[in-house]
């Protein structure tokens, strides 16, 4: 992959959940807001090894880390969201590397050099991103993770509480679709933020 956009380009031929479980935020990072994520591990050498992605959804962040050369474990509990994930794996080639384990990420425990994640932001399900924030702690040294800008102060305590810092973070619009809902518009953004953390 030559180049962030050129990155963003094939991630946007990636399909996205057909039909979004609410009860699980699934919430598809797009596409121009994967590939920042994602060049910005790369350019610091941090897809080198083995990344684990926590929730991987249809893989996008997984699919992306491959293309850019890590060797990817990629979390996800829900099927329907698997089976889009491996119609996905098929579309470029470099991405033999992602293995997908179907589970809940509590019961995962394979350590890694870098987690990589869009989790739950805790709306629906109070805490949910605090549940994916100690599993990543658990499982590796750094971990690029995105959480609604207005939780960040709970971010900060918990890297003060987890003795990590954040090396890196960056203001998104995030994008997102509301197909379930048509009285809605069709779009709506929120105030993202994504984070680099590094253990101390
Ligand atoms: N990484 C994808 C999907 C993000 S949405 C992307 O960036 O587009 C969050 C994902 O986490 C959903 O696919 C949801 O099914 C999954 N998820 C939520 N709770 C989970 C849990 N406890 N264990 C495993 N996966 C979970």
């Amino acid at each position: 992959m030559v180049s962030k956009q050129s990155l963003a380009v094939a991630l946007s031929e990636l399909e996205q959940f057909t039909q979004p479980d609410q009860q699980l935020e699934q919430y598809a990072t797009d596409p121009n807001i994967a590939a920042d994520l994602l060049w910005q591990a790369h350019m610091a050498g941090h897809l080198q090894g083995t990344v684990i992605d926590l929730g991987a959804g249809t893989g996008i962040l997984a699919i992306g880390a491959a293309l850019l050369g890590a060797n990817v474990i990629a979390v996800e509990k829900d099927e329907k969201a698997i089976e889009i994930c491996k119609k996905n794996l098929t579309i470029f080639e470099g991405t033999e590397s992602v293995n997908i384990i179907q589970g809940e990420i509590q019961n995962f425990s394979e350590h890694g050099d870098v987690v990589i994640m869009n989790p739950p932001f805790g709306t629906k399900e109070r805490h949910a991103d605090r549940v994916f924030l100690e599993k990543a702690v658990q499982l590796a040294p750094v971990i690029y993770t995105m959480h609604k800008t207005t939780t960040r102060k709970f971010v900060e305590s918990f890297c003060t509480d987890h003795h990590l810092d954040i090396i890196w973070e960056e203001n998104k619009d995030f994008p997102l679709k509301r197909s379930m809902d048509h009285h809605q518009k069709d779009r709506e953004h929120i105030d993202v933020t994504l984070f680099c953390l590094q253990k101390r």
